[in-house]
Parts: structure tokens; sequence; C-alpha cells
């Protein structure tokens, strides 16, 4: 956000993009977060229902990511590559979440698995903020197919053991749970958003 905003422009502003994240599907508290809003306000005019308001417990990422199942951790890199190269073009964290989770959601022909709470707290520890101190994932690039996708922070793979995307290629043909999440004709689009990945698949379901 412009820092000679006044404050009239900034509230507004706040309550816009609380308004963006509530139809994102966010918790109160996320929104909380991402807006500075104070929890009173925003379940006045977002959070009437109190039923909808709180869904369960936070989400944890880091133990969760690295027990995922791997169209789970496929997808969270993803929307986690999307979001940082929306970071890179000098937006600021709520509206690359924001706008690369709507991206995230395009390039699905299912019903995501990543929700916007667990994009939220994947930006958080991918950038330390909000919720951590500081980062606990990083991106990195595939050495075999160049696609980016997130490991530990301070790990640096020298091979592709690691890669979600190299995992899914290999075991497309064999797992009709793959194939149904990432039909063939879409799997092109997907990995257009990793770039280089694009002409691993095409040679893979080129027949
Ligand atoms: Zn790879």
């Amino acid at each position: 956000m412009a820092p000679n905003l006044s404050h009239a422009e900034r509230h507004i502003h706040a309550l816009a993009l609380a308004k963006e994240c509530v139809a994102l599907g966010a918790r109160l508290r996320t929104v909380g977060y991402m807006t500075g809003l104070p929890h009173g306000q925003l379940t006045h005019l977002f959070f009437t229902d109190c039923t909808v308001a709180q869904r369960g417990r936070a989400p944890d990422s880091p133990d969760w990511y690295h027990s995922a199942n791997l169209l789970n951790r496929t997808e969270a890199s993803i929307f986690a590559s999307i979001y940082r190269r929306i970071r890179e073009l000098g937006f600021g964290p709520a509206e690359a979440l924001v706008a690369g989770y709507r991206h995230y959601r395009t390039v699905c022909c299912h019903q995501p698995r990543i929700h916007f709470d667990r994009a939220f707290d994947l930006a958080s520890h991918l950038d330390g903020l909000w919720t951590v101190l500081t980062p606990s994932f990083s991106l990195v690039t595939c050495p075999v197919c160049s696609s980016q996708y997130m490991t530990a922070i301070g790990a640096a793979p020298a091979t592709n053991h690691e890669c979600p995307f190299c995992k899914l290629l290999m075991r497309y043909r064999r797992d009709p749970r793959i194939q149904t999440c990432f039909p063939a004709h879409t799997v092109a689009d997907v990995t257009a958003l990793q770039l280089s990945a694009m002409t691993l698949a095409k040679f893979m379901f080129r027949d």
C-alpha cells in the first residue's frame, strides 16, 4: 500500500481487502492478521454467523507440508511459486496472497486442495510474516525439471528426489488419482506456471 495514503484511504483499502479475503473463504483470524482491522469490527461486518467464523484449528504448515501427500505438496508449491512471483513484481504480501490464491484456483481444474487459510499460512512461513517471525520454508528450483517447489529453509537439494513435480510426472501413467487431478490436457497449463517443466510434460504426454 502506498505510504502517503490518508487514514481514511487506508481504512477503505483494509475493508476492501477484508471483503476479498472473506469471499475467498478466510477465517476471522486470517483476515485480522492481513488487514490489521480489529476482530470486533470484522465480526460485526463479515462474521455475523459465529458458526462460519471459526472452523477448527488454524493451519500449521511446516508439519503439514512435510507429511502431506504428493498432490497436496504439488498444489502447495504451485501456490507458493505464484505468490513468490507476484511478490517479486513489487506487490505487498496481502495483495500477492489474494492475487496468487485467485490465480492458483484458476489452474486447478478440480476442487482446490489448498484453502485460503492454508495459503495464508504457507505465505507466512515462506516470508516470515503475520503469524511467524522467521521463515521455515524456501522455494528451490529442481535441477532436473527446473520447477520451483517448497522445502525446509536452508535445504539445497542437489538432486530431484524431493521435487513433487518430477514425482508427479513419474507416477502419472500408473496413478488414476493424479490423472484425475491433473488431466493430460491441463498439465501443460499447470506446468506452464513452472516454466521449463512444461517441456518435460509435453515430452511425456505427447502421445
Ligand atoms: Zn523436478
